[in-house]
């Protein structure tokens, strides 16, 4: 597809999740800021989703626009409505009763199981978003680029490769490469792909279906969530099995995988206009950060006086996240005469083993278990310190947040955390760039060495507020992220058919 650098870059942006209506973690946050922030850069961006209840509820107003009547295999039909959201983009819902018209999540149902049938239900989401990036498809619009974001979606590639020929070039985007989409090989004929698909240099993945990986094998370009995950994901002990496939993707030509970091949505991210905190407040009005501990102490039944530091944590309680590390010195934190409030829910023993600590704890400890984002700003705003040592991080979003709250976070130098925070430290203290706490062990020891630096310069007002402000002025919005993905869309469109 030839093209001047004036033409209007047209992306489809394939989602399986959108904050705030379906949002399971960081990409539903990702698929509904970066789309705005590319059509606020002039592109015009369409975001296919599947048609969830309630997104269906919230745009009752939709346009109904084509049915896909046979999609191939045992893929059901589906029907495509259109929803208007700003100039440049707009949504695609992909409506299809029986695959997302459901109680539950977009992946498990209320149980935590995985849906029976999430090889079709994402295999339909895979093959719509390939047909309609393709010369077949039924919509009177066509993207330069299919911007296909974790295994939900990542089989559109193989399906641009083996169903669709004629069309747009792709990007894959790994938001976190441990959920990889694996299925029996036996559903290659229901997923209407070709038996020749079943090859190394296609869609097996020892022996099963790996939808990740054929995201990464036929993507045209690969990207993830920040640069240094982008290293780690080529080395085995972060590669889950699929290194080997992105050091050749990473060394071929001028380099097939970059990292990008995320940013924030400043427009729901922003201590001076949060409308879900007790006080908002900015860089220059610090001391207001006071008043929203008082009520995060208040909300959540903690003692707190003056010099007791509060530690904030808002994460899926799992192993990847370290939940395990910080239940494991939260006695020894407590008796150091700091307090806890833990938001978060996954792993059921540790969700058990935190709700033990805060019955043992009383005041010192309080955990709530569940998904509560008016919580989750005001535990942003009003804690002193924030955790995060992460095992392993593509981004990370509630770092930022923290950054951009004045709350300076104690993270593990893993992925995205080692991008954006700096350790504090006598050097990084005298030229300004110092804007939390990091260290890098997974271990407690580790952890609690690190909570002890950052208190010892929590009690020391001035080095503090500095700590503080150099969190809050860095520009952590998607502008810039903006701008690498739309080199990143141009640099692929010579591979566009
Ligand atoms: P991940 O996507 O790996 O879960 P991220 O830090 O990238 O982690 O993104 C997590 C997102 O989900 C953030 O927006 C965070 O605030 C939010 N979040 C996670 N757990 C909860 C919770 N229990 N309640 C409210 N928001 C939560």
């Amino acid at each position: 597809m030839a093209l001047s650098d004036a033409t209007r870059l047209r992306i489809l942006f394939a989602t399986p999740e959108l904050a705030p209506w379906v949002k399971t973690g960081g990409l539903g946050d990702v698929s509904a800021a970066l789309p705005a922030a590319l059509a606020e850069a002039g592109l015009e961006v369409r975001v296919l989703v599947p048609g969830y209840p309630a997104l269906l509820a919230a745009f009752a107003q939709r346009r109904a626009l084509v049915q896909v009547e046979r999609p191939g295999g045992q893929l059901l039909p589906a029907a495509i409505s259109q929803v208007a959201l700003r100039p440049g983009l707009e949504l695609l819902l992909l409506e299809c009763p029986a695959c997302y018209e459901r109680h539950g999540g977009p992946y498990q149902d209320r149980t935590g199981r995985d849906w029976a049938d999430n090889v079709l239900r994402f295999g339909l989401l895979s093959k719509v978003a390939a047909l309609l990036a393709s010369r077949d498809t039924p919509l009177d619009w066509r993207p330069h680029v299919l911007h296909c974001n974790d295994w939900q979606t990542a089989l559109a590639p193989a399906y641009l490769r083996y169903r669709h020929p004629a069309a747009a070039a792709s990007v894959t985007t790994i938001h976190n490469l441990a959920f990889q989409g694996l299925f029996p090989a036996t559903r290659l004929e229901a997923l209407d792909l070709p038996a020749s698909a079943m090859a190394i240099d296609g869609v097996e993945f020892h022996g099963r279906i790996s939808f990740l990986k054929a995201g990464l094998q036929h993507g045209d370009r690969l990207t993830t969530v920040s640069p240094t995950y982008a290293r780690e994901i080529c080395e085995p002990e972060h590669g889950f099995g699929l290194d080997g496939l992105l050091r050749y993707r990473r060394d071929r030509r001028g380099g097939d995988l970059v990292g990008i970091l995320n940013g924030i949505d400043t427009r729901e991210w922003d201590p001076a206009t949060d409308r879900s905190i007790a006080a908002p407040y900015n860089s220059r009005s610090l001391a207001l950060k006071q008043l929203n501990r008082a009520a995060l102490g208040e909300r959540l039944g903690l003692d707190l006086a003056a010099d007791t530091p509060l530690l904030g944590m808002i994460s899926r309680i799992t192993l990847q996240k370290g939940a395990d590390l910080v239940i494991e010195a939260a006695p020894t934190l407590v008796a150091r005469g700091a307090r806890l409030a833990v938001l978060g829910s996954g792993d059921a023993t540790m969700e058990a083993a935190w709700r033990e600590l805060a019955a043992a704890h009383p005041g010192r400890i309080a955990v709530r278990i569940g998904f509560d984002e008016p919580l989750a700003h005001l535990i942003e705003a009003g804690a002193d310190l924030f955790l995060m040592p992460s095992r392993f991080e593509p981004c990370g979003l509630n770092q930022m947040y923290s950054l951009a709250y004045g709350t300076p976070p104690v993270v593990r130098a893993t992925g995205g955390l080692a991008d954006t925070v700096v350790d504090c430290t006598p050097r990084s203290l005298a030229d300004g760039s110092a804007n939390g706490f990091s260290f890098a062990p997974a271990t407690t020891e580790a952890l609690l060495a690190a909570v002890e630096r950052a208190l010892d310069a929590w009690r020391d007002v001035e080095t503090w507020r500095r700590i503080q402000r150099n969190g809050m002025a860095r520009d952590w919005g998607w502008g810039q992220a903006a701008r690498q993905y739309a080199d990143l869309y141009r640099s692929c469109l010579p591979a566009a058919r």
